[in-house]
């Protein structure tokens, strides 16, 4: 006790009898403690944005603040009334989920549960809404409550939906822009390829050669763009296949160590010994990280030397760094790089590039396992690392793809005596088409829709068909499926369809992925893959 006899190192004074209040006063006093406190925690109550709610076991409200007239548009006095009203403004969509929710707080008490749901208020808005609640944990049953609050999300929703719809906007638009260039670039690059085989004076060589390498730049950045909008969208996926690692890496060492000695900047590679002779990997996806980043390396670094490591991390992940002696790259550049479009540096230090690179890369990072990162000081180099899993080709739990054969090809008459049908409604890509085979020996029919497709087929009974797979009227899926229908009602034999498609996208359509096809192609359409497809179809 201290002197003047108050509580004191925790424990209870008692007070002289004399100085005690009566018991009427002494509750008095209590139930107007007890009701400032209750006064304030309303006022903090009422002062939030977010509704805040406490009910019992039977559903009844003891308790929700003013924000529900707000969010709800309904009054308070209404809920207390009715309490059934709260689950009648649900969207019928969400009834059943919140319902089940509102049951299972009271299974275990203490754990909360969030969930999203959508209401309408009387006058027919609907707002959506982040509910958090929980049962408080008590013994007694009949003190059991849970309490919860709800957030009106609404405005971040319909940002959400906007972004979602922004990006969807996007890669339509790339896919179509994708589309519109193939097509030209088709017909440039199959007839450069033919014009460079005429009789052809020095000049006239080297300006064809260059418009040949322009347009192959150029189908390289249309690809590159279809390859991101597939990546953001998800579409993208890996196509593990048993691949010779050790003479993959020795090809692109080589690649390199030319690009690096060109620059006259050194190059060294150290690959791990344990590296297995045959893994099961993605070998176009590798090498596009791989060559991004050592590209990179090389194109930025004037002096001194790029390293390329590939380290095993563990089990059969490996770790990539490429570590260059370049001008770096300063903090504020780091977090931009992985964005697509974004360049770091200054107009004057940039260096010719789209600013898609690390932002592809960054993406087959994640799909391959790992996520892409820089370390970087400005003026002192800079290292990438990627994380790739290279499992041996002889796992069990190896997915791949069987091996495609390796290509032969160049067999000018390899189409010699066939009689070969184009459905193509773009008449450059089909004139290409006709005079390649015709070169190849073939006797070549063109037709410009599915459904004239259909009726030359019957007649003509070629030996192969190349189908256009969108072509108006009829589209060539279609009229594959009708010709596929016609050889089985007939007892026809079967004729060997190649379907052509224009790009990525429209390649792994489902439609497109599940067509009774023998073989797809994508445009644009050189002299090597027509070939190949003509001389796997005399050996088999
Ligand atoms: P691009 O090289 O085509 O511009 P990337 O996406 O590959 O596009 O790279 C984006 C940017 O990152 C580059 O423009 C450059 O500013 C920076 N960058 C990438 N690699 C390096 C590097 N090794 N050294 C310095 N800067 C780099």
């Amino acid at each position: 006790f201290n002197e003047s006899g108050q509580r004191s190192g925790g424990l209870i004074v008692f007070q002289p009898p004399t100085e005690q209040p009566g018991i009427d006063e002494r509750l008095h006093q209590r139930e107007a403690e007890l009701a400032a406190s209750e006064r304030r925690l309303r006022e903090m109550a009422e002062a939030i944005d977010q509704v805040f709610w406490s009910r019992n076991a039977d559903n009844q409200i003891d308790f929700i603040n003013s924000a529900y007239e707000r969010v709800w548009g309904r009054s308070r006095a209404s809920l207390y009334e009715d309490p059934g009203s709260f689950l009648e403004a649900i969207h019928p969509e969400d009834y059943e989920r919140v319902k089940e929710t509102l049951h299972a707080v009271w299974s275990q008490p203490g754990r909360a549960r969030t969930l999203q749901y959508r209401i309408i208020r009387p006058d027919g808005a609907v707002r959506w809404i982040e509910d958090r609640q929980y049962a408080l944990p008590t013994q007694d049953e009949r003190k059991a409550r849970a309490v919860g609050t709800a957030l009106d999300i609404t405005e971040h929703m319909e940002t959400r939906r906007g972004l979602e719809e922004a990006n969807q906007a996007k890669t339509e638009f790339l896919n179509a822009v994708n589309h519109d260039l193939r097509t030209p670039l088709n017909a440039i690059i199959g007839f450069t390829e033919l014009l460079s085989k005429s009789e052809l004076d020095e000049i006239q060589q080297r300006y064809l050669a260059l418009c040949r390498s322009g347009a192959h730049r150029m189908l390289e950045l249309v690809e590159t763009l279809s390859d991101l909008a597939r990546l953001n969208t998800g579409g993208a996926c890996l196509r593990p296949r048993p691949t010779p690692l050790h003479s993959f890496l020795d090809e692109h060492r080589e690649h390199l160590a030319v690009q690096a000695a060109e620059k006259g900047i050194a190059f060294h590679w150290q690959v791990d010994e344990t590296l297995p002779e045959r893994a099961c990997i993605d070998a176009t996806r590798f090498s596009q990280v791989l060559l991004n980043l050592t590209q990179n390396a090389i194109k930025f670094t004037d002096e001194g030397s790029v390293q390329v490591k590939l380290r095993r991390e563990g089990g059969h992940q490996f770790r990539l760094t490429v570590v260059d002696t370049g001008p770096g790259i300063d903090r504020a550049d780091q977090a931009r790089i992985f964005q697509p479009f974004e360049r770091g540096g200054t107009p004057s230090t940039r260096r010719p590039g789209s600013g898609l690179g690390l932002s592809i890369c960054q993406r087959l990072g994640r799909l391959m396992g790992g996520e892409l990162t820089v370390t970087s000081k400005a003026g002192q180099g800079s290292a990438f690392h990627a994380t790739v899993e290279l499992p041996p080709a002889s796992e069990p739990s190896c997915s791949c793809e069987p091996t495609e054969a390796d290509d032969p090809a160049e067999t000018t008459m390899a189409a010699s005596g066939l009689e070969i049908l184009i459905a193509e409604d773009e008449p450059v890509n089909a004139l290409l088409m006709q005079t390649l085979l015709e070169r190849a020996g073939a006797r070549v029919t063109v037709v410009e829709d599915g459904q004239w497709a259909i009726a030359t087929w019957q007649h003509l009974c070629p030996d192969l068909m190349f189908m256009d797979a969108s072509m108006p009227r009829l589209d060539g899926i279609q009229a594959l499926e009708a010709i596929r229908r016609i050889e089985q009602e007939e007892g026809r034999q079967r004729t060997p369809i190649v379907l052509v498609t224009a790009h990525d996208a429209e390649t792994d359509h489902p439609r497109i992925q599940q067509a009774d096809a023998d073989t797809r192609v994508q445009k644009p359409l050189s002299e090597r893959p027509l070939m190949q497809i003509l001389q796997s179809l005399a050996s088999g």
